[in-house]
């Protein structure tokens, strides 16, 4: 008898579930993009519980005949690809016709649809794949209800975040699908409150004011280009200096009326960047990309977020010039020259400080000899004379006083909390190239675990190749990270992955191997700091999201007011 056997349809059905719902966010991506190629006009959506106890998408497309309905949650039926050729021009969101599928495998679904210009519709009601009910129903469109999420799949229920992490990640889908589709309203309630109600927009610009407000397209300069010999159109507002944050947040990229991901894309806005923002300054910015569909490949991601370009460069010059010349325009054309003005000023001082130091041990963003409008790491108007005096005790401590306040700062924690926010960000990294490229052993299950990865590792600095034979050759570090300790950090990072469960969001495997290396990399006691390396780590302490906390929760300061003292020594 074969030891090797074909797989039931269900558990096949259970199997590709894992691929395309993740969680309960992707479920009402899957049905909200279902009702969009339905042509719908009008799509509510309705959550309890963080979509765990349910989902429900209603919408008034075109629906379903009752044929149709007893197809739609079988495995790979669809009815929107016929052959092979299909797939290069592609034009709906969904092609795959797996979704359904594998949501039903996983939930008690309910399907109510009618076809337009139908009195009667269909109601199905099908639990953990299988048909448990069929009747008439009456309906305008299309309504999927999808309950008890991974209800028979308990290992993966146990992975579901609580209801409100599940719900951010929800809002973030129907923000984005929202925004590209302007001319559909939409609304997303949650345990019955309203948390977005969205009319039909008359733009991209109207959607945007629905979603941000008139403040933030304020700050926002609109962009756009064509080429038609190339069949290429971008369009879309990208944040000027004013709309520039210190997080990550509010970047969206669409092509082809797909939300994407895609890090090279990500690159050529910042590259755009570069003289307008500093190091640890995100832009806003939100581009819908229309390309023709043969140039693309969308089949490549399970959840469709990410995609394949056959002319890649040509895009990625495309977007950098776009948003480069746009900020320059606007630049010039201000009278405000007050942003750009100050920074050419705090060059040079930054210069000064540098070549005083010689060969900083904390250098900072202070590497003045590649494209010094880069280098500014500080908002104008600081004051960079701040001549202070620091007291150490011991190689942890170090004590100063400012406006009368007594401060103690723990520079490991200092710094490893500033460490953990560039390599979190990829931004403002310095990357060493690697004189002789290092070769890495690892266990099996590291070494699969950092092939896995390597995208996110190498968006950290670490330029990471795989070498065959459980070994990885490494050719760059970010320069805080030193050479005798890249085996050791590799290890580490692998078996932070290993522990990471499949699925997890970028964001968080990102966040978990930010904080390794940054625990690896920053100051070991030891070594003290000079003046200028000290005062610019507090600066840049100053710029990161919890100034007061390392990675790991530890204070990186404590402050005593002159009141403070006196109450210890009980003067008062
Ligand atoms: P795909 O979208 O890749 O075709 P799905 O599993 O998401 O696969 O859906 C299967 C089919 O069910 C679709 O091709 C479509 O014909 C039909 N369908 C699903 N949702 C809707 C809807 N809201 N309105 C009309 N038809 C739908
Ligand atoms: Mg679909």
């Amino acid at each position: 008898m074969p030891r090797i056997k074909l797989l039931s349809e269900a558990l096949q059905n259970l199997i590709a579930a894992g691929e395309v719902i993740e969680r309960p966010a992707s479920i009402v991506k899957e049905l909200v993009e279902n009702s969009l190629d339905a042509g719908s006009t009008d799509i509510r959506i309705d959550i309890l519980k963080g979509g765990k106890r349910s989902i429900r998408v209603d919408d008034n497309g075109d629906g379903m005949s009752r044929e149709d309905a007893r197809l739609c949650f079988l495995k790979h039926a669809t009815s929107k690809l016929g052959s092979a050729e299909d797939l290069h021009r592609i034009n709906t969101m969904g092609f795959r016709g797996e979704a359904l599928s594998s949501v039903a495998a996983v939930s008690k679904m309910r399907i109510r649809t009618s076809e337009k210009g139908q009195t009667t519709g269909t109601e199905i009601q099908i639990d953990g794949g299988d048909v448990v009910a069929e009747k008439d129903a009456t309906s305008v469109g299309t309504s999927i209800e999808v309950r008890d999420l991974f209800y028979n799949t308990p290992a993966r229920k146990k992975f579901l975040k609580k209801d409100n992490t599940e719900l951010h990640h929800i809002v973030d889908v129907v923000t984005k699908l929202s925004l590209i589709n302007f001319e559909v309203s939409f609304t997303l309630r949650s345990d019955g409150r309203d948390l977005l109600r969205l009319h039909k927009a008359s733009g991209l610009k109207e959607r945007i004011i629905q979603h941000f407000g008139m403040e933030m397209i304020d700050t926002m300069i609109p962009v756009s280009m064509k080429d038609e010999t190339r069949g290429i159109s971008i369009s879309g507002f990208i944040a000027s200096e004013r709309a520039l944050r210190r997080r990550r947040a509010n970047q969206y990229l669409f092509v082809n009326g797909r939300p994407i991901m895609d890090s090279s894309l990500r690159h050529a806005i910042y590259k755009a960047y570069e003289g307008f923002a500093n190091r640890d300054e995100h832009p806003l910015y939100l581009l819908d990309i229309k390309l023709a569909p043969g140039s693309i490949d969308v089949n490549v991601h399970p959840a469709k977020r990410e995609i394949r370009f056959l002319e890649m460069d040509a895009l990625y010059d495309d977007i950098r010039d776009l948003t480069e010349n746009a900020l320059k325009e606007q630049y010039d054309s201000s009278g405000d020259k007050g942003h750009k003005a100050d920074k050419d000023r705090m060059v040079s001082h930054f210069a000064d400080l540098t070549s005083v130091n010689g060969a900083a041990l904390y250098s900072g963003k202070v590497d003045v000899s590649e494209r010094p409008e880069r280098m500014v790491s500080e908002p104008a108007g600081l004051d960079y004379k701040v001549q202070r005096r620091y007291l150490y005790l011991g190689d942890v401590f170090a004590a100063y006083t400012e406006n009368g306040i007594f401060c103690i700062v723990d520079h490991h924690a200092a710094h490893e909390r500033v460490l953990y926010e560039k390599l979190r960000g990829g931004i403002g990294l310095d990357v060493n190239g690697l004189l002789f490229p290092k070769q890495v052993r690892l266990g099996a299950k590291e070494y699969l675990a950092i092939l896995d990865h390597i995208g996110i590792i190498k968006d950290m600095g670490m330029d990471v190749e795989d070498f065959g034979g459980n070994t990885v050759i490494v050719r760059s570090v970010p320069s805080m990270i030193n050479e005798s300790d890249i085996s050791v950090i590799l290890e580490d990072m692998a078996t932070g992955l290993t522990d990471i469960r499949k699925g997890s969001p970028v964001e968080d495997i990102r966040d978990d191997l930010a904080k390794r290396v940054a625990c690896h990399s920053s100051i070991r006691g030891k070594r003290l700091l000079g003046n200028e390396q000290m005062t610019q780590l507090l600066k840049d302490l100053e710029g990161t999201d919890d100034p007061h906390h390392c990675p790991h929760g530890r204070p990186t300061r404590l402050y005593f007011s002159q009141d403070d003292l006196k109450k210890m020594f009980e003067r008062m």
